[in-house]
């Protein structure tokens, strides 16, 4: 696989629209039911929307019922860095891309699948690729 440079700041600000700034640079939230994901259930892959990598399949969504796309896992566990965020005074677990530290989310543990985890992500740090 080729290396995938990692765009600077002012790319970025370039690249992407202020909500997907937003969300993946600043950790912010889209409104629920406001994004182009949470009611789509094509199949495909869903790549992060800043460095591309292929990071939830459409397999694994599900409709939770949140407004936020919803997955019961990441396709490779090592695509998706989950660590604790105390912000909002809540102890949350927050999703990030491993590969260039967009935010994505957060994982919940009232999935419905095998593992119990509800990703639950902005439509706006993904983007769908059609299979
Ligand atoms: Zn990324």
């Amino acid at each position: 696989m080729a290396e995938r440079a990692i765009p600077t700041d002012d790319e970025l600000k370039q690249k992407l629209t202020p909500l997907q700034y937003e969300v993946t640079q600043r950790a912010g939230t889209e409104r629920a039911f406001s994004g182009a994901y949470w009611d789509v259930k094509d199949p495909g892959t869903y790549h992060c929307i800043v460095c591309d990598e292929a990071l939830f399949s459409s397999e694994t969504k599900y409709d939770s019922g949140s407004g936020w796309p919803s997955f019961t896992e990441a396709m490779d566990p090592a695509k998706v860095t989950l660590k604790e965020d105390r912000s909002h005074g809540m102890v949350r677990t927050e999703a990030e891309c491993a590969s260039c530290g967009a935010h994505l989310g957060h994982v919940f543990p009232d999935g419905p699948g095998p593992t119990g985890d509800r990703f639950c992500m902005n439509s706006a740090s993904l983007d769908l690729k059609p299979s």
